[in-house]
């Protein structure tokens, strides 16, 4: 493994840190994931891009990751409190159809999209309706250590007792006195002994359509449980990095934070990295204010505010050339801008291949890829990388010109750069290599289609002989329960 230097702003400590792993060269990485009751937005886009980036350079630096994303399909209420509807149970009685339905839609949609993105997939993707037992495990953990109550079947985190030994807004850097008196009770809320208490547990009303038997009462894990459970079920009760938007650094991950403390005396995670926001023309996001743009429609232009549709490379290269900790404002000019500078890119990495080296001068140093590990070393300052990136196409294109000579060593070079950096680290994909992707992909399906068709008809050997043509093309088909699954071998 290269010496690391690999520097991350830790939200706990409020400092940049260099990264030291708990057990090297394993490095354990969990990221709240999407509760999947909508369409994916930029706001999905962005926190899966962004930890897509560290999960990337973590590899790319010798690390065995184990990045764990989860699947929050129940439990989320709405306004992200703890009254009120499920969010995918209303989207469910609203569609008229099954709450997992909601959720199973939206989960495909989702990885649809961040494929789309050239995200890579996560090395374990837990759903939160499938850790209800871990997760009433952790809350009998609670109670016993004395630090939940429970109130007509449902179960509270009793924050003050909490802080008494412990810091509630160490993460947040909130004040308890503070909201404590900021806090408004709520009506239905009056169980509670504080505000600021937040449920563990809660007892389904009568309409609530999804609920698990338990201790307590017929009910559901509450929304800041399941990450808990889940990353130390993964990752073990101390891991290296917990992350998510900035949005979930109150209430959510502080009350994570206070769970696992409660629990096993530590915070869970070692470093707590969070992603600024993105807003649409100068705003915040919302559905109230016809702002609300989903990826689909990025990808086919498909919105009023939209002017023109936007490659997932586009949508990628654009999120990547703001640091992470800083904000996005989505434009359609800055869009627009960002689809010229990729096209650049692109054209000034493929002209490599018909420059014809000359003499034996070197024009590129050493120092050109060491500037580019010290962008990403800087707390992942991919916007800094890519302008190192594009200083470098100014060379190209110059060579390419003829104005100055690359030798074969400085193609090697800039050609080494390109590939790790803007492919490998960046996780950039030529466009019409998506294309090609989704086509072999499209084909592949369908063949499926085809084979199953045969199958369905009982017509066994035309399914067989459509399995063997496509063993020999080196596509491995796996019956499995609910279907078949395909690999390229
Ligand atoms: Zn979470």
């Amino acid at each position: 493994m290269a010496e690391q230097k690999l520097k991350l702003y830790n939200t706990l400590t409020r400092e940049k840190e260099e990264f030291e792993p708990i057990a090297p060269p394993f490095a354990g990485m969990y990221v709240c994931g999407p509760t999947v009751y909508g369409e994916p937005h930029l706001g999905h886009a962005r926190s899966a891009i962004v930890f897509d980036l560290l999960y990337r350079y973590l590899r790319h630096s010798g690390y065995k990751v184990r990045y764990v994303r989860n699947i929050t399909d129940v439990g989320h209420l709405e306004n992200d409190a703890d009254q009120g509807e499920d969010k995918i149970a209303k989207k469910a009685r609203l569609e008229q159809v099954e709450p997992m339905e909601v959720a199973q839609e939206y989960t495909n949609s989702y990885h649809a999209a961040m494929h789309k993105l050239n995200n890579l997939p996560p090395s374990v993707e837990p759903r939160a309706s499938g850790h209800i037992i871990e997760q009433q495990e952790l809350i009998k953990a609670i109670i016993e250590k004395g630090f939940a109550y429970e109130v007509n079947g449902s179960v509270y985190f009793d924050v003050e007792k909490y802080h008494q030994k412990n810091n509630y807004g160490k993460l947040s850097g909130r004040v308890l006195e503070d909201l404590l008196s900021n806090t408004r009770q709520l009506a239905g809320q009056q169980e509670k002994k504080s505000n600021i208490d937040f449920a563990l547990w809660k007892k389904a009303a009568p309409e609530h359509i999804m609920h698990w038997p338990s201790a307590w009462s017929e009910g559901f894990p509450g929304w800041h449980l399941e990450c808990s459970a889940m990353s130390a079920k993964y990752l073990g009760t101390e891991f290296d990095i917990h992350g998510g938007g900035m949005d979930l650094l109150f209430p959510h991950h502080e009350c994570e934070i206070a769970q696992n403390t409660a629990t096993n005396g530590g915070a869970g995670a070692k470093y707590w990295i969070h992603h600024n926001m993105v807003t649409i023309g100068g705003q915040k996001m919302g559905k109230s204010l016809g702002n609300f743009i989903t990826l689909r429609e990025f990808f086919s232009g498909n919105h009023k505010m939209l002017t023109q549709s936007y490659s997932p490379m586009t949508i990628r290269f654009f999120m990547l050339q703001a640091h992470y900790r800083s904000t996005i404002d989505f434009t359609n000019e800055a869009l627009q801008a960002s689809e010229k500078g990729l096209t650049r890119l692109f054209e000034g990495i493929a002209s490599l291949d018909k420059i014809s080296p000359q003499g034996q001068q070197d024009v590129l140093s050493d120092e050109w890829e060491q500037k580019c590990y010290q962008a990403m070393d800087d707390d992942l300052n991919a916007a800094v990388l890519i302008s190192h990136l594009f200083e470098l196409i100014r060379l190209i294109n110059q060579a390419k010109n003829n104005k100055i000579a690359f030798s074969k060593k400085d193609l090697q070079n800039a050609g080494h750069i390109m590939h790790t950096f803007a492919f490998q680290v960046l996780g950039l994909r030529p466009e019409n290599e998506t294309a090609n992707t989704e086509l072999t992909e499209n084909l592949i399906d369908f063949l499926l289609k085809l084979r199953l068709d045969a199958k369905t008809q009982k017509n066994y050997a035309t399914a067989d002989s459509i399995r063997d043509y496509m063993a020999e093309m080196g596509i491995e088909v796996k019956d499995t329960r609910d279907g078949f699954e395909w690999k390229l071998v």
